[in-house]
């Protein structure tokens, strides 16, 4: 059962760095509790005593004012939790947001892990602009180990095919690439017919706990491959992501794909 609580937060948009304009969190905390995810390790979660992917907090605004002069600047969903986790189900934070900025000319994009997301494609289909991102980094066997409570990668890649084929713009985001686990080119292929572009990205594992936790799955689901694993990370040697880099990148030019970020 996830912990909830209600907050107030002063703006529903705040200004950020991460290759967008502004960001929307809905949420604080994310019950799909991924076991990578660095967003348990920001200051403002390290404090808490729970564990990541057991608490929720709701996000109350005062309004849904877009700031002056805003025009046609860019809005991710979301940077620090998922905007269409479990909850937002029947809390529907995310939704009453649409609701209040679907006319707007801002360039909304989204970045999730959950099915839920195609609840919205009426609200979706009336913006000026939208684009709709899954991140995908394994099977449904080894995501049900790292993203416990989120979509199955297989409901990602139906949610994806509905909204595609309704005409919105999609992108698929490759990550974190876990050594021996991600199979980039087997979700290359299930999912090309259905996205617009992608982008790629290395496992981090700079935070301590992370590390911990991730080198504990593979120690246990893995153990021939735990030893390469560990150097990989604990040394600088970086030849894995290199050689896989330049793997993707011949198969970027032989499948004529659009790739927005490979790391
Ligand atoms: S879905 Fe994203 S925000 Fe939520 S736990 Fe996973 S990585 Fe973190």
């Amino acid at each position: 059962m996830v912990k909830l609580k209600t907050i107030d937060a002063k703006n529903f948009m705040t200004k950020t760095g991460l290759g967008h304009d502004f960001v929307c969190n809905p949420y604080g905390g994310c019950e799909h509790g991924c076991l990578y995810c660095y967003a348990q390790t920001m200051p403002s979660y390290l404090s808490r005593v729970d564990k990541w992917g057991t608490y929720v907090d709701i996000k109350k605004y005062p309004n849904y004012n877009i700031p002056r002069n805003t025009g046609s600047k860019s809005l991710i969903f979301s940077s620090m939790t998922d905007a269409y986790q479990p909850i937002e189900a029947t809390i529907k934070n995310t939704q009453t947001i649409l609701n209040n900025i679907f006319e707007s000319n801002l360039q909304v994009s989204f970045l999730t892990k959950s099915a839920l997301i195609t609840r919205d494609i009426n609200l979706f289909q009336q913006m000026k602009s939208v684009e709709i991102g899954f991140s995908i980094a394994t099977n449904d066997y080894w995501a049900s180990i790292f993203e416990p409570k989120a979509s199955k990668p297989s409901e990602r890649i139906e949610a994806l095919k509905i909204l595609h084929q309704t005409g919105i713009r999609t992108y698929v985001f490759i990550s974190p690439i876990i050594p021996f686990v991600t199979n980039v080119f087997e979700i290359i292929d299930s999912v090309k017919p259905y996205v617009d572009y992608f982008m790629f990205d290395k496992l981090n594992l700079k935070d301590i706990n992370n590390k911990k936790r991730i080198f504990q799955v593979i120690q246990h689901q893995l153990p021939n491959k735990y030893n390469e694993f560990v150097e990989i990370f604990e040394t600088s040697k970086q030849d894995f992501y290199v050689n896989l880099k330049n793997e993707i990148e011949s198969y970027i030019k032989k499948e004529n794909l659009s790739v927005h970020y490979l790391y």
